[in-house]
């Protein structure tokens, strides 16, 4: 690992706004956040698609992989980050090395990569990610930006966060610390109010910053940037003249916020767009800090009547679902805010939570769990697949909300699913995203396939092997093929076919 990179890693392992890590000894701090794998056990993403992830989202700009072309199919487009303009941020664009990349190196190709690019496509600025192979037959990426930036006049910003530096997480982080060193505050604003805020850490998942921004607009609140959901370079460029930082939930680039705090005096906090609650909450401490950088204050008054308005009107929305929807009991498996933020708006629309998975949740997320439910009954540490297949098969929950990894669990159990993770079709945030959660709460739920799923197979009871199944597969009625799709998830899962329910 080159010095410039662990100099890198050492600097976001120490972090003073991440409560966690500084709890920690400064022995232990240098190791990071890396939880120790269990045999067996998924790995998640590589520190480049952690990088990835984090800064794709801006839209003007070109993403070029530096790397074998699996790295950028690995990461390629994954979370649905919207953009309400360019679209060449979907564009895969790698360098595709091969062997003889490997031999005599990389760098020419790269240099001639990034002129393809800005000859074709003219983007504002190309980011450039560093991956392991790359990286370790020693390209040094720094350099050939920098050569490029100069030779072409455009910004090419080196990503250097190679899969092998570590997790997800730290690749967020690495992918912020690009973003710090090359991009931010090195473009002036047209213009400036006492109302510019940055959010950061929001991706924009299906439109969801779109379910708020209408929010802010009507408090003339001015979104300066977002990173890095619909951004783009010049806004991402000009961010460090915002009043207020707002850290969206995840701490993955809070090295952002608290960088920005020390070099520019810009104050931030930490909110989520999650729960009716949470929104208020948000747009109340918004308001609060702008006001304390010098808005009128006015602004306080005029945030709380919105909320007034926004939540009866969320919630006189929500209650026509209430007939439907009381008495049935939800299994949420998700993490960090999600785990407790979305549960007053269930609780509102008549569900019972049966269990919350606290695995991904901080300390306050629990506490938080334990005023909302009462006691910690509900807190579900690390669930098994085998655990959540048991308890929607014997019907102690009428649905489980998770991430797509989880889906099979409940296809298996024949029960209803809904993906409430990085990979959902519908956006959940704001006043707006609570009401669209309950309604597809209540569409899964009243969806008449699950009814068609649980009659019994025609060619036999269940104790048939996945092997016939496979067989009579070809002349499959829909409902076989829904069938015979549940048993290969189940035997991916490793659930033995006994344990399917008559
Ligand atoms: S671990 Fe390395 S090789 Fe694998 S996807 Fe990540 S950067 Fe590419």
């Amino acid at each position: 690992m080159s010095t410039l990179l662990k100099a890198r890693i050492a600097d976001v392992f120490e972090e003073p706004g991440c409560d966690k890590n500084q709890g920690k000894s400064e022995k232990e701090r240098k190791k990071g956040c890396t939880a120790q794998l269990a045999p067996g056990a998924a790995a998640g993403g590589c520190a480049f698609d952690g990088a990835k992830i984090a800064l794709q989202p801006i839209a003007d700009v070109a993403h070029l992989v530096h790397g074998p072309i699996a790295c950028e199919g690995n990461s390629w487009d994954n979370r649905h980050s919207a953009s309400s303009g360019p679209q060449i941020y979907r564009t895969g664009f790698t360098t595709d090395i091969n062997e003889l990349d490997v031999i005599y190196g990389g760098e020419k190709r790269l240099f001639k990569s990034i002129r393809e690019i800005l000859e074709k496509y003219d983007p504002p600025a190309v980011f450039v990610y560093q991956t392991c192979v790359t990286a370790l037959i020693g390209d040094d990426i720094e350099a050939v930006c920098q050569r490029a930036s100069e030779k072409f006049g455009k910004p090419i910003i080196p990503v250097n966060a190679p899969g092998f530096a570590g997790i997800k997480n730290l690749g967020n982080k690495l992918g912020a610390e690009a973003l710090l060193d090359y991009v931010i505050g090195t473009v002036e604003p047209e213009f400036t109010t006492p109302y510019d805020i940055n959010i950061i850490g929001e991706y924009n998942l299906v439109g969801e910053l779109w379910q708020v921004k209408p929010l802010l607009d009507a408090l003339g609140i001015r979104i300066l940037c977002c990173m890095a959901g619909d951004g783009r370079y010049k806004e991402i460029a000009s961010a460090h003249r915002a009043k207020v930082n707002m850290m969206v939930c995840s701490k993955s680039m809070i090295n952002i916020a608290t960088k920005m705090e020390k070099r520019w005096g810009i104050p931030y906090f930490e909110g989520s767009f999650y729960g009716i609650g949470d929104m208020s909450d948000s747009l109340r401490q918004i308001a609060r800090l702008l006001v304390q950088q010098g808005a009128p204050d006015e602004l306080l008054g005029r945030t709380e009547r919105l909320i007034a308005v926004e939540e009866a009107r969320a919630y006189q929305r929500i209650e026509q679902y209430k007939q439907r929807l009381s008495g049935k009991r939800v299994l949420l498996i998700t993490g960090g805010v999600k785990s407790w933020s979305v549960v007053a708006a269930l609780q509102e629309a008549g569900l019972e939570i049966v269990g919350t998975s606290v695995k991904k949740s901080t300390k306050e997320d629990k506490q938080k769990i334990k005023e909302i439910m009462g006691d910690d009954a509900h807190m579900i540490d690390n669930m098994t697949p085998r655990e959540m297949y048991n308890m929607l098969r014997d019907a102690r929950a009428d649905i489980m909300l998770s991430g797509g990894r989880s889906q099979f669990v409940a296809l298996k159990a024949r029960m209803p699913w809904l993906d409430i993770n990085q990979e959902r079709y519908h956006p959940y945030a704001g006043y707006e995203g609570m009401v669209e959660l309950v309604s597809q709460i209540d569409r899964a739920l009243s969806n008449p396939v699950w009814q068609q799923v649980r009659m019994p197979a025609p060619w036999g009871d269940d104790g048939e092997t996945l092997g016939a199944v496979a067989t009579s597969a070809p002349q499959a009625t829909d409902q076989q093929a829904t069938r015979f799709l549940s048993e290969v998830a189940a035997h991916a899962l490793g659930l033995v076919p006994e344990e399917v329910p008559a």
